[in-house]
C-alpha cells in the first residue's frame, strides 16, 4: 500500500498507549486527533498502573513478547528524557532494578532455570540469590523468603505523570485531543475509514489507531470481532505510607509486588480477576494485597493505609497485545491489549505504529502481534 506524505490520523483512546502512538505520529509530521470518552486523559487503566518497567521477572519463555519487552525496556531512558524535554514535566523514571523473590522451594528451582535461559538471551539477571545475599539488597525481608533473582535494569514511573507529560507533548506539537468524545463505530471498508462518534457527528482520517483498551473490541465490526476480542482484568492495587525510605529496588514476590515512590508511597499491586468491567476495589481484593505486603516486608505492617484503587487491564484472546493493521481495510491499526505492560511497552509500541503508518505496510517486528493470528 502507497503511504501518505503527511497522513491525516485518528487516535481513539488516551491512555497511555494512544497517547504514545500520537506522539510518534506527531513527531514524524502527520496530523493528529485524539479522540479520548472520558473527561480526561489516562483514567482508566492507564492511572491504576504501578508504572513497573520490568519485563523480565514475568517472563515465561525466550519468545517474541519478551524481545518487544526488552526492546521497550532498552527505549525507555531516552524516550523519557525526549518527552521530558518536550513537556517540560518530570515522568519520575527511577532505574531502581527488580528482585523477583519466593517462598517456595519449587519456584526457587523454576527461577534458577529462569535465570539461565534469561542471560543466555541477553537478558541482564543475577544467578539464583540465596536469602542472606537478598537481604544485603533489600533489608527487611520477610523471613519467608527462601531465594529470588535480582533484574538490575529495571525500574518505575509514575503514571499519572507519565500521562500528564504526553498530553502537554502532544499539545506542544499540535495534536488535537478531544475529551468527553466516544467513537461508537468504525466502518473500515471505506476507502478512507469513517468514525461515528456519539451524538451523530462523523469523521474520516487516512488513519485510525485504535488504542481503546479494554473497550477495543467493541469498537470493531462483527466480521472482525472474534480476532478483536479484548477481555478486562481486573488489578486492585493499595498504597501504604511508612514514614521513610524502606525498599531501595522493586520486591516482586509469590503473591504481589511492592515499590516505592519518590513521594515515599508504597504501592502494593495487584489482583487479577475476570469480573467483567467492574472497576471497583473491594474489601476482599484490599485485604489480600496488605496481607501479601506484610509477608513480603513485615515493617510495613505499622503503614498509614493511604488509599486502593482498580483498574481493567486490556487482555487478548492470547494475552499478547494486538498491534498492526486489521485485516479488512488496511487502514485502520490496533495498538491494544498491553494486558500487565502497556506502560513498559509503550514506547516501543508507539515507534513501530508510526513506522506502520508512514512505512504504508506493518514493520516485520509486528508479525507476532498481528491481529490476523487471533482471526
Ligand atoms: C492495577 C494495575 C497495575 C498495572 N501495573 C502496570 C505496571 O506496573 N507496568 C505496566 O507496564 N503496566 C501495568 N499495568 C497495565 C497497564 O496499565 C495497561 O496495559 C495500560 O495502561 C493500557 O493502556 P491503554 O492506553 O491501552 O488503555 P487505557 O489506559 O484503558 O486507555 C484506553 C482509553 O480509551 C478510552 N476509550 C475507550 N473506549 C472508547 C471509545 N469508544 N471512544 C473514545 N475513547 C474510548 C478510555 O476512556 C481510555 O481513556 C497495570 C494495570 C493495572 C490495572
Amino acid at each position: 500500500m502507497e503511504s501518505v506524505a503527511r497522513p491525516e490520523c485518528l487516535v481513539v483512546g488516551a491512555g497511555v498507549v494512544g497517547l504514545a502512538v500520537a506522539d510518534a505520529l506527531v513527531r514524524r509530521g502527520a496530523r493528529v486527533g485524539i479522540l479520548e470518552r472520558g473527561a480526561r486523559c489516562g483514567e482508566e487503566a492507564s492511572a491504576a498502573a504501578a508504572g513497573m518497567l520490568a519485563g523480565g521477572a514475568e517472563a515465561t519463555g525466550a519468545d517474541p513478547f519478551q524481545d518487544l519487552c526488552r526492546a521497550s525496556r532498552q527505549l525507555w531512558p531516552g524516550w523519557a528524557a525526549e518527552l521530558e524535554r518536550e513537556s517540560g514535566l518530570d515522568c519520575e523514571l527511577e532505574l531502581t532494578g527488580l528482585v523477583r523473590v519466593t517462598a517456595s522451594e519449587e519456584v526457587a528451582l523454576e527461577l534458577e532455570r529462569k535465570s539461565a535461559w534469561q542471560r543466555d538471551h541477553g537478558v541482564e539477571v543475577s544467578p539464583l540469590l540465596d536469602a542472606p545475599q537478598l537481604a544485603q539488597l533489600v533489608p527487611g525481608l520477610g523471613s519467608s523468603v527462601l531465594a529470588g533473582l535480582h533484574y538490575p535494569t529495571d525500574g518505575h514511573i509514575h503514571s499519572h505523570r507519565l500521562t500528564a507529560a504526553l498530553v502537554a507533548a502532544c499539545t506542544r506539537q499540535g495534536v488535537a485531543i478531544e475529551t468527553d468524545t466516544e467513537v461508537v463505530a468504525i466502518d473500515i471498508r471505506a476507502s478512507r475509514p469513517r468514525l461515528s462518534l456519539s451524538g451523530g457527528r462523523e469523521l474520516e482520517a487516512d488513519y485510525v489507531v485504535v488504542s481503546a483498551g479494554s473497550w477495543s473490541g467493541a469498537l470493531m465490526p462483527a466480521s472482525a470481532a472474534g480476532q478483536l476480542s479484548v477481555e478486562p482484568v481486573r488489578g486492585q492495587m493499595v498504597a501504604l505510607d511508612p514514614g521513610r525510605q524502606v525498599l531501595p529496588v522493586i520486591v516482586f514476590g509469590d503473591h504481589g509486588y511492592l515499590l516505592q515512590k519518590r513521594s515515599g508511597l508504597v504501592l502494593a499491586g495487584a489482583t487479577e480477576e475476570r469480573v467483567g468491567y467492574q472497576s471497583w476495589p473491594t474489601a476482599e481484593g484490599v485485604g489480600r494485597l496488605v496481607t501479601a505486603a506484610i509477608d513480603l516486608m513485615p515493617q510495613l505492617s505499622q503503614s498509614r493505609f493511604a488509599y486502593a484503587w482498580a483498574g481493567l487491564r486490556p487482555h487478548s484472546a492470547d494475552g499478547w497485545p494486538l498491534l498492526g493493521r486489521t485485516e479488512v481495510g488496511g487502514r485502520v491499526l490496533l495498538a491494544t491489549a498491553h494486558y500487565r505492560n502497556g506502560v513498559l511497552l509503550a514506547p516501543v509500541t508507539a515507534e513501530l505504529i508510526a513506522r506502520a503508518v508512514f512505512e504504508g505496510s506493518d514493520p516485520p517486528e509486528l508479525g507476532p502481534f498481528s491481529p490476523g493470528r487471533l482471526a
